[in-house]
């Protein structure tokens, strides 16, 4: 399928008509200029056109007709927009309406370089192509899983809450894009490894991808903090911020500039921003671009450090972006300082890395002997937000649609689903269950009644019986209460026990021996049909979730979605898992609401396709 994707800066737009199966650019368009009266398109790298005075909505209009001609089919039917800042509400793409926009224009505020550009874009491309579904991507979400402790800045608590001040992080497209392509190239599972990737571009960034997940990045709340830049300074002490202010130096516009444009190896080099001429001089001796170069290169290996130390290790490190995909010697002068971790760079297979899209996107840059593989990979931006355009299209549903997400949690203590024929074995003939609490799922109860249940090395006593009966018994339990019994029980949808182990329950008229019917159960979410249409999941999808804890931040792959009418909207997790997560419910019960919530982040798979079961 091909779709457009309009990347749209405050005075430029790039966009490119792609196929989002193979990446191959039917056309690409980049104007320049926007906003003034001698605005200019290039085709394809050729000659800039002129367009006159134009914003952006007529540069895109005078723009159109070639770019539908392109299109198979002469017609566009899907845009993919990026969309620098997400915020806290986009962690998905995004399937782009009215609020959504509105929404964007509310947190303006947290990227005012970027998303009133890619807003202008969305408006000018939407009011083109009304009947075209347009897709926000944004750069933000790959970071989504970025731990509270990691997203958090150590400012007064209350301050951060009232204001929204956290770190969010930035490039998330091109660090998950260059993740899977080291993994593929390992011939690995992205889940089993742990990436350093390094986006080297104008803007440059650093992000720490533990088994497929960001849980560290250099940006922050905005694309300024971390590494020294084409023309940002990265990371600087605040207080020499506040000493300009004071001392009248700059006001906070003036500030704005400086960090933002003045700075990183544009004020450095005195040269400009481009590494190529700062390289060059540096090269024929020049003190400023040699220094340029020395702490571009120091802070990356600086920052670099962090990353892996968050993660305890690195399997990979990837360089990507125009300096990580084509200056062998910044990632010479970082990698030559990695050998603390066993990474080993081969001088010559770097000298020689060429990385293009398609089928030469990675290179390997490390040498056989290297505990670390190094490796260059050719980002694609525009690729990765043309397929997650298309994802969204293809089922018109999005993970996230920016509504609140929260789910609430409760914690399943172990229990005991019986039927008919055991409560009557189990507490005498004719013997009611009664009803003792009910259970947030409606017409489900916890009773007055208790068993033990006896395992082949030990016994738990007092397990709770949930009601109404069953058609089958169930005992569920978590799987230190398997160790503790002595069985292996397999992780379970309820009410799916075929082959699972047999337990015995003792009650106060009898025993039970039961053949099968222990398992440690699968964690869920409840949810209704409006709560899933929400969520942009069905019925058997396994997603994943995050889970928001006081120190013990954690996301739960491997999630199963339940819908029913019947059902109210809950995240049930045993109690292992809730003490995985640090989870506490005040109340001892069967099933106790925690007070937390958890987050859709993305769906995984869909099992009505594949029955497979997760352990
Ligand atoms: P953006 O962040 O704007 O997308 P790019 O990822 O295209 O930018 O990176 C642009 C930068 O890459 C240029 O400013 C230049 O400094 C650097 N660059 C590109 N090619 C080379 C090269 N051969 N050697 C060194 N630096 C390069």
């Amino acid at each position: 399928m091909d779709v457009l994707v309009i990347n749209a800066g405050s005075s430029s737009i790039k966009a490119d008509l792609l196929d989002a199966n193979d990446g191959a650019r039917r056309v690409s368009l980049r104007v320049e200029r926007v906003g003034t009266a001698d605005c200019f398109a290039r085709w394809d790298g050729g000659p800039p056109e002129s367009l006159g005075a134009a914003d952006h909505e007529s540069a895109l209009a005078a723009a159109l007709p070639r770019l539908m001609a392109a299109a198979r089919g002469g017609k566009v039917e899907v845009v993919g927009h990026r969309v620098v800042h997400g915020g806290e509400r986009f962690v998905t793409p995004s399937a782009i309406d009215d609020d959504l926009v509105a929404e964007l224009h509310k947190i303006s505020h947290l990227a005012p370089l970027h998303n009133p550009a890619n807003i202008a874009g969305i408006e000018a491309a939407r009011s083109l192509l009304p009947d075209a579904l347009h897709v926000a991507v944004f750069d933000t979400a790959f970071h989504a899983t970025l731990p509270r402790r990691a997203r958090t800045y150590a400012l007064p608590y209350e301050l951060s809450e009232r204001l929204g001040l956290r770190r969010y992080g930035f490039h998330g497209t091109s660090h998950a894009w260059v993740a899977g392509l080291a993994a593929q190239w390992l011939d690995a599972d992205l889940r089993d490894l742990r990436v350093v990737t390094c986006h080297l571009g104008n803007g440059a960034s650093l992000c720490a991808v533990e088994y497929g997940r960001s849980v560290d990045t250099t940006m922050g709340m905005t694309p300024v903090e971390g590494l020294a830049m084409g023309t940002r300074a990265g990371d600087v002490d605040p207080g020499i911020l506040i000493d300009l202010l004071r001392r009248g130096e700059v006001d906070v516009d003036g500030l704005d500039h400086l960090l933002n444009r003045e700075s990183g190896l544009f004020g450095l080099s005195g040269v400009g921003n481009d590494l190529r001429d700062i390289e060059a001089r540096a090269a024929a001796g020049e003190d400023r671009c040699q220094l340029a170069v020395n702490v571009y290169c120091h802070r990356i290996v600086r920052l670099l450090g962090g990353m892996v130390a968050v993660m305890g290790g690195v399997d990979a490190i990837v360089f990507c972006g125009g300096v990580g995909e084509n200056s062998a010697q910044i990632r010479s002068r970082v990698a030559s300082r990695l050998g603390y971790l066993g990474a080993r760079l081969d001088e010559e297979r770097n000298a020689t890395a060429r990385v293009s899209r398609g089928d030469q996107a990675v290179a390997r840059i490390s040498g056989d002997n290297s505990r670390v593989a190094l490796l260059v990979a050719a980002t694609d931006e525009e690729l990765a937000i043309a397929r997650a355009t298309v994802s969204v299209g293809r089922d018109r549903h999005v993970l996230d649609d920016g509504a609140p997400s929260g789910i609430p949690i409760a914690i399943s203590a172990r229990h005991i689903h019986l039927t008919c024929e055991a409560v009557d074995q189990l507490f005498g003939p004719g013997h009611q269950l009664t009803p003792r609490k009910p259970l947030s799922q409606p017409g489900q109860f916890a009773c007055e009644e208790t068993l033990t249940v006896v395992g082949p090395r030990r016994r738990l006593e007092s397990v709770r019986v949930l009601g109404p009966e069953r058609r089958a018994c169930q005992v569920e339990i978590s799987r230190t209460d398997e160790f503790h019994l002595g069985l292996d029980a397999p992780v379970r949808a309820s009410g799916d026990v075929a082959k699972s182990p047999g337990v015995t329950l003792i009650g106060p008229a009898g025993e039970l021996e039961l053949t099968e019917g222990v398992i440690c159960a699968w964690r869920h979410i409840h949810m209704r049909p409006e709560d899933a249409e929400r969520f942009g999941v069905r019925d058997k999808d396994v997603v994943d979730v995050a889970i928001d804890s006081e120190g013990r931040d954690l996301v739960f792959g491997d999630v199963l979605v339940r819908v029913s009418p019947k059902y109210v909207l809950e995240m049930h997790v045993d109690t292992d898992e809730a003490n995985a997560a640090e989870l506490r419910s005040g109340a001892e019960g069967v099933l106790d609401a925690t007070g937390a919530t958890a987050r859709v982040l993305r769906r995984r798979q869909d099992t009505t396709r594949n029955h497979e079961e997760p352990r």
